[in-house]
Formats: C-alpha cells, structure tokens, sequence
C-alpha cells in the first residue's frame, strides 16, 4: 500500500487483515442466506418480507465488496476461495430449510446479532489506530444494526 497510507496504522496489520477477511466469509454467507431465502420463502406477509431479504442480500454484497476493498489497499489477499467461507465465517451459515416465513426471519435476525457483534469488536480494534478501517467499519455496523431492526419489526407485525 501507499508509503505514508501504511504508516498511519498503529494496529497488527496482518491480523487485522485476518479479521477483514473473516468478516468477508461472513458477508458472503450472509448474502447467499439472504438472496436463497428470498427465492424459497413462503407464508403469510411474503411479499413484504421477500422485498427486505432481498434488500439486505444487496447490502451484505456492497460490505463484501467494501472489506476486499480495504484488504487489498492494505497489502493483504482476500479470500479467494468459496470453500474457505465455511472455516473463517464468524457467524456462519443457517441453511433455510425451512421455508416458513417466520423460520427464514428468525435465522436471519440470529445472523444480525452475531455481525452486529464482530463488528462491534472490530471497531473496538481499530478505533482511534486506524481511521481509514474505522469509517468503513462503522458504516457496515450501522447497516447491519439497521437490518436487525428492520427484520424484528417484520416479525412483529405478523403477531
Ligand atoms: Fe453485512
Ligand atoms: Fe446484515
Ligand atoms: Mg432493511
């Protein structure tokens, strides 16, 4: 990466390259789990539901995009391979076996809190070491705190 770029960072470049990129395995899992529920889901309020599942998938592919951004202006490798989602992922994989919508909704809430949680962690390293990460960070945490909140919402107004 850049000369003066690299020596603004004060945190373990390499592991914080490490967590960038498990963050990475998460947000392709979490995209998939999004964009398949979308297609399977069924039950009452589905219409309504399909449209934000599919609004989050987009959003949790703009994040991967953004975290192989920030790998790659640190020097780092992203995940090249689709095989690895499965041993860096965090938060892993629900599979939506279940088609019911209220099923699909609440294996994606439990996504949420867990991507709420490595980010907040995440911020919590590179606060004040690294402000380029920090700001991506922080726009990330403030989807997926958006997405939790918008899926509980959902659920609520099917009681
Ligand atoms: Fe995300
Ligand atoms: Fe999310
Ligand atoms: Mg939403």
């Amino acid at each position: 990466m850049g000369q003066i770029g690299s020596k603004i960072i004060k945190v373990d470049k390499d592991e914080l390259i490490k967590k960038l990129n498990k963050a990475l395995a998460d947000e392709w899992l979490a995209y998939y789990q999004y964009w398949i529920g979308a297609k399977v889901v069924t039950g009452i309020m589905r219409e309504a539901v399909v449209v934000e599942l599919i609004e989050h998938a987009t959003d949790e592919l703009r994040h991967a995009g953004m975290l192989v951004d920030r790998i790659m202006q640190l020097g780092g490798d992203p995940l090249l391979e689709p095989k690895d989602w499965y041993d860096e992922t965090n938060c892993g994989y629900e599979v939506p076996s279940d088609y019911q919508v209220k099923k699909i909704l609440e294996q994606n809430i439990e996504g949420e809190r867990c991507a709420i949680k490595v980010y907040s962690d995440l911020l919590d390293f590179v606060q004040g070491k690294d402000s380029v990460t920090e700001e991506i960070v922080r726009e990330i945490l403030h989807d997926e705190v958006e997405h939790e909140d918008d899926l509980e919402a959902l659920e609520e107004d099917m009681k």
